[in-house]
């Protein structure tokens, strides 16, 4: 396993918002792996930069300094259309809000990824299968007003999914459902991570979801620790 190329790595990467007063780094030299299929969570306190990592993790911010390899090609340094090609086909996102198009139905709302750069051939198919595997295939025409918090937060996974990317990154994916939305989220998207195998990165606030997944790292102080299953 070890000799593989991991799927994302990050090397030594620090990140420093410039502001006000002397910058601090949010980001102190953080090591990362993460194997394909494989799930972990992040913990830590408010404000200590979990959303920072991910959104180096998913290319949608860059580090300061170090590196972030996926499949072993460097998509630090990827142009702005390469960077967003590559995120679009190879990385999903769900976030604690839904974000979906109030406008749109869950189908549509699914199938707006695949609007960007591939042709909706198989699309729909997909969009259907998906929401069929989140439970909402009979909720394809509702839009997200007419919909639970649960249900559109599943929705969101159905279109984070619809690409079939190779990371899925959840921020806080749990963060506004009541204790049972939650752990039946989590293992809805665990579910996902084995069948489909990919790889699953949350971060969360709870101890309880962070359990439920492969190894748990903490974030402290800009640097991350293992606190449980594989060694960084
Ligand atoms: P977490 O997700 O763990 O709550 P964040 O990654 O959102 O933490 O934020 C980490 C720190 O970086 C916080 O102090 C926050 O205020 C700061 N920060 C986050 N985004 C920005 C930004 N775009 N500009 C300046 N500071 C930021
Ligand atoms: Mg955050």
């Amino acid at each position: 396993m070890s000799e593989q190329v991991p799927l994302l790595e990050l090397r030594r990467v620090f990140k420093t918002y410039p502001g006000a007063g002397e910058p601090a780094p949010v980001l102190n030299g953080v090591d990362l792996r993460v194997a394909s299929g494989e799930s972990l969570a992040i913990i830590g306190p408010s404000g200590c930069g979990k959303s920072t990592l991910l959104n180096i993790m998913g290319t949608l911010d860059a580090p300061t300094s170090g590196t972030v390899t996926f499949d072993g090609r460097d998509v630090v340094t990827l142009n702005d259309r390469e960077r967003a090609e590559f995120r679009n086909r190879s990385i999903g996102f769900v976030f604690q809000f839904h974000h979906l198009l109030p406008q749109c139905t869950a189908l549509e709302n699914v199938l707006v990824p695949t609007l960007v750069n591939r042709q909706a051939k198989d699309a729909r198919e997909r969009g259907m299968h998906l929401l069929e595997r989140v439970g909402l295939a009979n909720r394809k025409d509702a839009r997200p007003g007419e919909l639970s918090g649960g249900e559109c937060q599943r929705v969101a996974v159905a279109r984070a999914l619809i690409n079939t990317p190779r990371i899925l990154l959840a921020d806080e994916p749990t963060g506004s459902l009541s204790r049972e939305g939650a752990l039946d989220l989590t293992k809805l998207l665990l579910e996902l991570n084995q069948e489909e195998r990919i790889a699953l990165v949350a971060v969360t606030h709870s101890l309880e979801v962070a359990a439920m997944l492969g190894c748990i790292y903490e974030l402290n102080g800009g640097a991350l620790t293992a606190r449980r299953g594989n060694a960084v």
